[in-house]
């Protein structure tokens, strides 16, 4: 039996893991996709937007060419961090299912079952990509994520959507000679609040440079109505119908955690700034069903400086704990 079973490969449970072998703990941890999957799918060449201090295990130790860290310089960081620390993660396997047994708890996936004491849940908030609604969402050619602008230079691309991840995909495109509209509500594009998720202003300055050059349109959207094989139906903020001709579409609005597990598990959820989040102690981490901890993008600490700081004090606490059970008689 394991101490400490953790869901999840991206930053918050790689942190994890290392705490864990600080401390001696036994653990493993189970990756759907690859070591950072999330970050694996950032676009092609994208820099991100948080400092070498923010995105670190520790200190000093991720050198990017330039002041912030492309894609691909923080994944490689990622990985190479787990090689050389020998840390216990098995990539390419789903967890299915945690059930709880005497003692701790069941984990299995889609190639084995594990026992643990505890399992640390740290599997972000990219499951369920959110959808329009709308019909038309389902042909091949619209797309809930961005990877990189080259198969749609000169096609008429829509990006449908008011935060970062749109602004940057409408920036690719736009740069790299798509056919590019931005449809946005104006408040999001006029939007500078960064805690509303607004677009980051090294993003904003250049789309508007973009704009200036007529390499960008902007569609001020009421709502989109439907997408169609060569064309998108779109309604504009005066409530007025417009038809563009179009090849491809990206809703890029933001993703939801998958919280099933946790459900059925009897964790309890609760209404969190960005949605729906498990409930639990805002010191240790543990929900409200004992040995069930979560850290990550999908609890109410977001993005990655806090992935990795609450796994190093939630495992602290969780060995003292785990060390107390050993020592105890009987
Ligand atoms: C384009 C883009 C740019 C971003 N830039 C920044 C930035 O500059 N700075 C910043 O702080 N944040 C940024 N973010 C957000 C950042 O990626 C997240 O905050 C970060 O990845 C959260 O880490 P995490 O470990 O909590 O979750 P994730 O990195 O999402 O890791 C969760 C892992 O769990 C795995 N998983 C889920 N379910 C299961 C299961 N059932 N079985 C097995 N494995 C499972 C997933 O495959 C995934 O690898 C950006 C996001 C995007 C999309």
């Amino acid at each position: 039996m394991f101490d400490l079973l953790i869901i999840g490969a991206g930053p918050a449970g790689i942190s994890a893991a290392f705490e864990a072998k600080k401390h001696n703990l036994s653990y493993v941890v189970i990756e759907k996709g690859l070591i950072g999957n999330t970050i694996y799918n950032y676009p092609v060449g994208l820099t991100v937007f948080s400092t070498t201090n923010e995105l670190e295990f520790t200190e000093g130790t991720l050198k990017p060419a330039r002041e912030k860290p492309t894609r691909e310089e923080l994944l490689s960081y990622y990985v190479r961090f787990v090689l050389e620390n020998e840390l216990n993660i098995q990539t390419e396997e789903t967890v299915l299912k945690v059930d709880k047994i005497e003692n701790g708890f069941r984990t299995i996936t889609d190639k084995g079952e594990y026992e643990s004491k505890s399992v640390l849940f740290a599997i972000g908030a990219i499951d369920y990509p959110r959808q329009l609604g709308v019909k038309g969402e389902d042909l091949p050619k619209v797309h809930d994520m961005f990877r990189e602008t080259y198969p749609w230079v000169k096609k008429r691309a829509l990006i449908v959507g008011g935060g970062n991840s749109a602004g940057e995909a409408a920036l690719f495109l736009a740069e790299e000679g798509a056919d590019t509209t931005l449809a946005i509500f104006r408040e999001n594009w006029e939007s500078t609040d960064p805690k509303q998720g607004c677009i980051k202003f090294w993003v904003k300055q250049p789309l508007e440079d973009e704009l200036k050059k007529h390499c960008l349109k902007l569609f001020f959207l009421g709502k989109v109505l439907e997408i169609r094989e060569d064309e998108v139906l779109l309604e504009n903020e005066e409530g007025e119908v417009e038809t563009l001709p179009n090849d491809v579409v990206f809703v890029l609005i933001g993703s939801d955690a998958d919280l099933t597990m946790l459900k059925n598990l009897g964790v309890k959820t609760e209404q969190g700034k960005y949605g729906e989040v498990p409930s639990y102690d805002e010191e240790t981490f543990e929900t409200n069903i004992s040995g069930i901890y979560v850290a990550g993008h999908f609890t109410n600490h977001r993005h990655i400086k806090d992935a990795i700081a609450v796994p190093k004090a939630l495992i602290s606490k969780l060995s003292q704990r785990i060390k107390k059970s050993r020592s105890a008689p009987g």
